[in-house]
């Protein structure tokens, strides 16, 4: 006997909670029905939240994490890039420390001949938020209207905003119930809650960058890949060209954790300066950018995408596109001529090495909260940030260190919030005898061709 809900019964939420509950398969027209009731609020919270639980223990098959993504997307006001007369691609990253990637494969992107609408978080547990750095410098609207939007990838390219009340309602109140539910990390609603939100922004191509190592969310490497090729297949299935690159976050990307200084360490990388500790930095954001441009059609293939994106970052094209878009968007872009005299945290501290070696191991979901808890991030939603605080690190992974050598410069709101993150950097951090094996910046790749044979294949 099928327990789909005939086609023109009622649907009771209650059907659909004990249906997920026993391990059930729900269809499209109940899936719509759930969106739909959380957008509305016409379901209660305790029934979504039972049905969310249901969902995480259970799992979703391909199909429910497909129906859900395009409900949620469908669920609100989407924005429309055809008027802009070029490919419309973005990337995403499931999350990270020190991960400024979005500042520079935008601009990068943009200067060659893709439209680049981003629409971005805030800080989100141990990992940082685009928005909340942006935000750091004086003036910047993160709020646009859409119009607005619009107005500024006419003028430079690339945009990069917040997401407005009207963009995918469902995923508002489903993300917020997940985050008090215990309920986040699994890959159906993930996929759907972040596809959703990119795909309402009309996009013709996506780039994903799925962490993997000590400081993502899905930290075990099955996992990431599950989650990666889930998202391409949805995303393909929805008609936007869809790549996911499985990435390195043993470590802090770059040189920098917090919301000013990235933006910094960002703008020296777009001068074509080449600090030595930016240098992962710099090539991921290569990678990711000569992907974006040729999912976007502008390059024949992700190797000669990121020749061109080189060739704009040598030429100043990009940096061109970055200045330009924080203009557009009402910033001052004269603090990046002096930036030490803009920097002013309340208080500052170094972390000597404590003895010789090497820098073997990073906990950077730690060092992620250690950077959060020196105020650059938020305990509570809505709590401001301190643009000024951060971490900067003076010795990466695998670095030969000797005692007493600074290995990072912490930035605090106040001399009382060092103690903490200085203890918690401290313990993320191993020094052993021997260097640790390098690991890869880039791992599995997923695209339309394999995503859909790797779930098939995949035990869940
Ligand atoms: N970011 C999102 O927007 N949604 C998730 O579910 C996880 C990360």
């Amino acid at each position: 006997m099928s327990t789909d809900t005939p086609a023109h019964s009622p649907i009771h939420v209650i059907d659909l909670i004990r249906k997920k509950r026993d391990g059930l398969v729900l269809n499209e027209r109940e899936i719509a029905f759930l969106v739909a009731g959380a957008a509305s609020g016409s379901i209660p919270l305790e029934q979504l939240s039972a049905w969310l639980m249901a969902a995480w223990l259970r799992g979703l098959s391909v199909d429910e994490a497909r129906s859900l993504m395009l409900a949620m997307r469908d669920s609100g006001e989407k924005f429309d890039p055809s008027r802009l007369g070029k490919t419309a691609v973005d990337k995403h990253s499931t999350g990270g420390v020190g991960d400024k990637t979005s500042f520079l494969v935008a601009p990068l992107a943009a200067a060659c001949g893709v439209v680049v609408p981003m629409i971005s978080g805030r800080a989100l547990g141990h990992t940082g938020g685009t928005l909340d750095k942006l935000e750091s410098i004086p003036g910047y609207r993160t709020a646009l209207t859409l119009s607005e939007f619009e107005t500024v990838l006419a003028y430079c390219g690339a945009s990069i905003i917040s997401q407005t009340p009207a963009i995918v309602p469902a995923d508002r109140v489903l993300y917020a119930l997940r985050d008090r539910t215990g309920t986040v990390e699994s890959p159906g609603l993930i996929c759907a809650s972040i596809l959703s939100k990119k795909l309402a922004a009309g996009l013709d191509a996506l780039v994903l960058d799925v962490k993997t190592g000590s400081g993502a969310f899905l930290q075990k490497r099955e996992d990431a890949e599950y989650l990666a090729a889930l998202m391409v297949a949805t995303a393909e299935a929805a008609g936007t060209r869809t790549v996911a690159l499985l990435t390195d976050m043993s470590q802090p990307l770059g040189r920098t954790a917090g919301n000013f200084i990235e933006l910094v360490e960002s703008a020296s990388l777009l001068r074509n300066q080449r600090p030595p500790a930016s240098e992962d930095l710099r090539e991921l954001s290569l990678i990711l950018a000569g992907w974006m441009i040729h999912v976007g059609g502008a390059a024949p293939s992700p190797e000669i995408g990121r020749k061109f994106a080189e060739a704009a970052l040598e030429d100043g094209s990009a940096m061109a596109v970055f200045f330009k878009m924080i203009e557009a968007q009402g910033g001052d872009t004269s603090i990046f001529n002096d930036p030490a005299a803009f920097h002013s945290p309340g208080a500052t501290q170094a972390l000597n090495a404590w003895e010789d070696g090497y820098i073997a191991d990073m906990d950077t979901t730690a060092i992620g909260w250690a950077v959060q808890r020196l105020g650059a991030g938020r305990e509570q939603a809505g709590e401001p940030v301190d643009p000024h605080a951060g971490i900067e690190f003076r010795a990466r992974r695998g670095a030969r260190v000797h005692q007493g050598q600074p290995i990072a410069k912490l930035h605090a709101t106040t001399q009382a919030m060092l103690h903490e993150p200085m203890e918690l950097l401290r313990q993320a951090i191993t020094i052993s005898s021997t260097p640790p094996e390098p690991v890869a910046m880039v791992g599995s790749i997923f695209t339309r061709e394999n995503a859909e044979a790797y779930l098939r294949d995949a035990v869940r």
